[in-house]
């Protein structure tokens, strides 16, 4: 038997991880971190807990207290959670969220590994430097800032925001503007005119939860992505469930190239994995466990 596939074996010493969300029973983190830590041999487990809103406090009080090895935090925590913590990283202060907590000696940090995730999945899986180039971004919430500001830090000379409430955008745009000067930051809503202007971008990243559900908002949706594609450009979703969603289904169609909103997933964990243990992470062990765990299995990047 594989080692990452081995049952864990419980005993005196075996430290706690955990991801906390509302909801969570969907998550693939406890897949994917239990892999990881079997396939390295730590001795520890991962859990996943589903934390409402008003009980953050006393849950991270009570990590604390435990002494836990580390955690991952998502929806709807990863702004709240920023003031639990004794320290912040820089792109989890940049981003205005957190997705992992670790113990720096004794203090608790929140780190945001999602936009290096993201690159690295880039980088890694799609052989795409962001350097020079010019990206859209649909959506602008938490994910699109991360990715957006991941961008900028990897060089990327442009980036244009397109949002269904176009005044969130245009916030998003002025933030990322302010913290990445050198980087030309634009936004809009998801109208013709958008579409016309953006039409052939090298990288096309959806960062919205949006499917082909037929109301007004979702047919304009569509119509602006499927112009933004082309033979040339690279789409990334960071929607990962399923594998082919409607986005990459469509770039697929047009002739471009698709990157799964999983390898992303993959990444922020394995820079997770690398916090709370100071090695690296068995990445292999973790994208089998994450392919695993999702229908239909994987189709390359
Ligand atoms: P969020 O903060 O709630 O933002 C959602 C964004 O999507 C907003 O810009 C919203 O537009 C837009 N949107 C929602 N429904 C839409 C629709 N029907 N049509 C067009 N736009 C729509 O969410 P988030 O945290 O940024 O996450 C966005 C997506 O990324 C989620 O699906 C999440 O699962 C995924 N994600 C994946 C990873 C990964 O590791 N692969 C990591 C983080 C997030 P309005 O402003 O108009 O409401």
């Amino acid at each position: 038997m594989d080692r990452a596939e081995a049952p864990v074996a419980i005993d005196g010493e075996t430290r706690l991880a955990v991801v906390l969300g509302h909801p969570i029973a969907h998550s693939l983190s406890p897949a994917m971190h239990n892999a990881a830590f079997r396939a390295a041999g730590v001795n520890a487990v991962y859990c996943a807990f589903d934390v409402p809103p008003a009980r953050l406090g006393a849950a991270v009080a009570g990590l604390r207290a435990l002494g836990f090895l580390g955690a991952n935090v998502t929806a709807p925590h990863k702004e709240a959670v920023a003031d639990l913590v004794d320290g912040l990283e820089s792109e989890a202060r940049d981003a205005a969220a957190v997705n992992t907590l670790y113990w720096r000696e004794s203090a608790l940090w929140g780190a945001n590994t999602d936009g290096a995730g993201f690159l690295l999945a880039l980088r890694g899986r799609a052989g795409l430097d962001p350097a020079g180039k010019t990206a859209v971004v649909l959506g602008a919430g938490g994910a699109a800032r991360g990715v957006g500001l991941a961008l900028a830090r990897g060089g990327a000379s442009g980036l244009v925001f397109l949002n269904r409430t176009p005044d969130r955008a245009t916030r998003l745009a002025e933030a990322v503007g302010r913290l990445a000067p050198g980087c030309r930051v634009e936004a809009g809503g998801l109208s013709p005119e958008a579409a016309g202007r953006d039409r052939g971008a090298e990288l096309v990243i959806n960062a919205t939860p949006a499917g082909p559900g037929g109301g007004p908002d979702e047919a304009r949706f569509w119509k602006v992505v499927e112009s933004l594609m082309g033979p040339g450009t690279l789409v990334a979703d960071l929607v990962y469930r399923p594998v082919e969603t409607p986005f990459l289904a469509l770039a697929r169609r047009r002739g471009a190239r698709a990157l799964p909103g999983y390898w992303m997933l993959l990444y922020q964990g394995a820079l997770a994995f690398e916090r709370w243990l100071g090695r690296p992470a068995p990445v292999g062990a973790m994208i089998a466990a994450l392919v695993a765990s999702l229908e239909g299995g994987a189709h390359p990047p």
